[in-house]
């Protein structure tokens, strides 16, 4: 600094002794001409110095200068075709309609009403009805940003919903509900529309939204039905199941033996040992059946399920002169939302958010699905 002032001293002085020299040639310097001209020009020099500095400040302020944030170059997948590309601008969805066999490009919000027409009664409650826009919806984006249906690679999701998620197209909803079918649609479209854009979300993700039809009183811990153990899938008690579904399956001995041996004829299952074959070993605190023994196997409750077609793990086994006795309750692998539970709560008062966040846990509602990610973590 005392440098920058001893010079602009110096040059001030040389400009003014300069412009003298210039005025009066071949003239003896004139001192009182010098002086008080280097002294107007060191006042001029030392305002553009702080003109000059107070801009410099006054730029750094404003510092940070925004720098351009570094656009990703999406790698030529599907999950980027669809997040980045296609769906993000127009929110429309290619869904394959497994039942007309073709690919139809539609809004997400128009889909979602066939959706939740197909997945929930529309006699259920308001509230019910919204809770499972919600889930649908959340369903339908993480199989986006996940990459899609896994069996029709052009599809975003399927109509099949034993791959993707059900849905029932207005052609469909005229055929089965005749005259019903507008008044219908308006119920399912105001449910979509009233929580249009809203999305399940934990930690930062779009969660898995998997629902069923009935718990049986009490949802299940992912890990004890699919191979991960999901923060947010986590067994609550479900109080108000409406209609609690419950059924009875009897198995006749000799039906037994045939239907076990199509599966697993390693369990050693005969008519002669039948009467012994099953056993029910260790039930999940959710009612739910643990682990069996079939013949000389032990194998997961619902795998014997799936043997007999039960419509859940929740059953209880008696063993009577007919056969095998099965009283089973709840319908579905009784993971997530419970539908039945869902109508039970919004009738007794419950919003649609109190019911998503009472089976989804620690989870949040965020109200704009756009910039939604999910983690390609299978934990996740
Ligand atoms: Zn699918």
């Amino acid at each position: 600094m005392q440098k920058i002032s001893a010079s602009v001293l110096v040059i001030c002085f040389g400009m003014a002794y300069n412009v003298n020299m210039k005025r009066s040639r071949h003239i003896r310097t004139n001192w009182t001409t010098v002086l008080p001209l280097a002294a107007v020009l060191l006042v001029l020099l030392v305002l553009l110095f702080w003109l000059g500095r107070s801009l410099l400040i006054q730029k750094a302020d404003n510092s940070p200068t925004p720098v351009p944030t570094p656009v990703p170059t999406p790698a030529p997948t599907r999950v980027d075709l669809f997040a980045y590309y296609h769906f993000a601008e127009t929110q429309e969805i290619p869904v394959y309609d497994h039942r007309e066999d073709k690919l139809i490009v539609m809004d997400l919000e128009q889909y979602l009403i066939g959706v939740v027409g197909a997945e929930m009664p529309t006699a259920y409650a308001p509230e019910a009805l919204k809770a499972q826009a919600v889930a649908a919806r959340t369903y339908a984006l993480r199989k986006i940003l996940r990459g899609g249906c896994a069996t029709h690679p052009e599809a975003a999701i399927c109509t099949n919903s034993s791959c993707c998620q059900a849905y029932i197209s207005e052609t469909r909803m005229n055929e089965r509900w005749g005259d019903e079918a507008g008044m219908r649609y308006n119920i399912l479209a105001e449910a979509v529309m009233s929580t249009r854009g809203e999305v399940l979300v934990y930690d930062g993700q779009v969660i898995d939204a998997m629902f069923h039809a009935c718990s049986g009183g009490m949802t299940e811990n992912s890990e004890n039905v699919y191979a991960n153990a999901l923060p947010y899938l986590r067994g609550v008690e479900s109080p108000y199941e409406n209609p609690m579904r419950t059924q009875t399956v009897t198995v006749g001995f000799a039906d037994a033996v045939e239907k076990i041996n199509a599966v697993y004829p390693d369990a050693h299952v005969t008519a002669e040992n039948i009467r012994d074959a099953i056993e029910l070993k260790a039930v999940y605190p959710s009612g739910r059946v643990k682990t069996v023994r079939l013949g000389d196997l032990e194998l997961q409750g619902k795998k014997l399920r799936n043997v007999f077609d039960l419509e859940s793990a929740m059953y209880r086994l008696e063993i009577t002169d007919e056969g095998f006795v099965f009283q089973v309750k709840g319908y579905g692998h009784g993971v997530g939302m419970s539908q039945n539970g869902a109508n039970g709560m919004a009738q007794h008062g419950y919003t649609y958010d109190q019911i998503l966040k009472h089976y989804y846990t620690g989870v949040t509602i965020e109200p704009d699905l756009n910039h939604m990610t999910v983690s390609k973590d299978a934990n996740q």
